[in-house]
């Protein structure tokens, strides 16, 4: 069954640029896909809408068998990263990661711990009691990547949320991030420009070309396990 689903979209923004054209794609629930492509193929275009923040021009895409902006607003299972900061910016670091935690129920003390812990992770230890407006826009990336992890939800889009960080983070952050996807038999789109990303971390490699954003192929990755 599928849990995302691009059928026949195309996207052409405002100013006639064709972002997405004819793009066909099923991801079914447990799958981690990434995007592959070069700078300017549609894989954000792609990614946004599927988190309703941004409409196809043509065809449809669902999630949850119903619209994105209907299924982010009735749920607490999907968490994303985006290039553009979508933290709350009157609560506090360690409170933006608290808040989907607590939305799904979680104790106010578990949540608050394991915020922490993933706030340690992403180097934010000394942040915690900051605002958003108080960090450098690389360190509130940061901080969405805390809260996206944190709210281990069923259905998580990341856009290439490890690229700007050191190796050793990026390491630690990419383990994390399979282990959430086990653990919670999470369904994840991951944008990445970076091949060996694409390949350790998914089960579907997405390619898509530019001019206009297309998708010419679907790769399946079966590494034989270690
Ligand atoms: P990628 O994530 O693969 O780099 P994007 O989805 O960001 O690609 O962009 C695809 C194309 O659409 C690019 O040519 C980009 O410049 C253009 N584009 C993206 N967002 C907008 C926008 N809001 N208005 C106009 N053009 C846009
Ligand atoms: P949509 O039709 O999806 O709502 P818009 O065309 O309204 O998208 O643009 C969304 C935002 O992206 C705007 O704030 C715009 O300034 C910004 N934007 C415009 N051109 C580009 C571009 N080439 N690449 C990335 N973002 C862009």
């Amino acid at each position: 069954k599928e849990l995302v689903a691009f059928d026949r979209v195309g996207k052409m923004y405002n100013n006639g640029t064709v972002a997405l054209h004819s793009f066909n794609l099923q991801i079914r629930k447990g799958e981690f896909v990434t995007f592959l492509g070069p700078s300017g193929c549609g894989k954000s275009t792609a990614l946004r809408m599927a988190a309703g923040l941004s409409e196809p021009t043509d065809g449809e895409v669902t999630v949850f068998g119903q619209s994105p902006k209907q299924t982010i607003q009735e749920t607490t299972n999907v968490a994303f990263v985006f290039q553009e900061p979508t933290l709350l910016p009157w609560r506090k670091v360690i409170d933006n990661v608290v808040l989907p935690l607590e939305l799904k129920g979680v104790s106010k003390k578990e949540a608050r711990s394991e915020a922490q812990r993933v706030l340690e992770m992403v180097g934010l230890t000394k942040h915690l009691y900051l605002y958003p407006r108080q960090l450098s826009g690389g360190m509130q990336m940061r901080v969405s990547i805390a809260r996206a992890l944190a709210a281990k939800p069923k259905l998580l889009l990341m856009d290439e949320p490890f690229a700007a960080l050191d190796e050793i983070t990026r390491q630690k952050l990419q383990v994390e991030l399979l282990e959430i996807w086990k653990k919670e038999a999470a369904t994840i789109l991951f944008v990445t420009h970076n091949v060996f990303e694409a390949v350790f971390l998914s089960t579907k490699i997405a390619v898509l070309s530019s001019s206009p954003g297309r998708l010419t192929e679907v790769i399946d990755v079966n590494l034989p396990s270690p």
